[in-house]
């Protein structure tokens, strides 16, 4: 087992979300997750049948719901939350805006560094490599993206990944993020607050 319990010390991103975005625990008590949001997924949410290329590295934050049951959708223009204090080492494309990688100031009993990556996102102003960032700190806002029905839609990509020494952080691009060589993705679930499941069937109609 892998020591990622230095992300356990902490509020959940989801309360972390709501305090960026002015949000009480009424608002959005749970987020909502489509079975193709999860981590290791191989289907997608976006699209009818299809299936992704690899299995999916993080969890999607999208939809939530809120104390009454009333659903909401994530914006685009968003507060990201850094979910706990590091610094940033990477700001890299991805294919509905930039991924932001935070390195802990943790590493695991092999050596490797551990960083929480924020995916279709655009940085905060004067954030960038080397920016230091606290726990909760806005690091960047959710991407807007194309019109609706051309895909996801905006949304956070979380992971969590550690990464070993021969592989330098600044260096990282989402192909090796993915690749089963390298780097150790972990499940995000335990740090992204309460989810409730949605099924394929019950999604319907949560996409228009
Ligand atoms: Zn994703």
């Amino acid at each position: 087992m892998r020591d990622t319990s230095f992300l356990a010390t902490g509020p959940s991103l989801l309360e972390l979300v709501r305090r960026a975005n002015g949000l009480q625990p009424r608002d959005a008590r749970a987020w909502v997750l489509h079975p193709g949001m999860s981590f290791g997924s191989r289907a997608t949410w976006w699209s009818k049948g299809g299936a992704r290329p690899t299995p999916h590295e993080g969890i999607d934050l999208c939809f939530y719901r809120d104390q009454q049951g009333g659903a909401h959708r994530l914006r685009g223009g968003a507060a990201v939350p850094a979910l706990r204090e590091g610094v940033i080492v990477g700001v890299i494309p991805d294919f509905l805006g930039r991924s932001m990688i935070v390195q802990h100031a943790v590493l695991d009993r092999e050596g490797d560094a551990l960083c929480t990556i924020y995916a279709h996102t655009l940085p905060a102003a004067g954030v960038q490599v080397g920016t230091r960032v606290a726990q909760g700190e806005v690091a960047a806002f959710v991407a807007e993206v194309g019109p609706k029905g051309s895909g996801a839609g905006p949304h956070l990509h979380f992971t969590v990944a550690l990464v070993p020494e021969e592989l330098d952080c600044q260096r990282l691009d989402w192909a090796q993020i993915a690749s089963p060589e390298g780097v150790t993705l972990i499940d995000p679930r335990p740090l992204v607050g309460p989810v409730e499941a949605m099924s394929e069937k019950a999604w319907t109609g949560w996409m228009d």
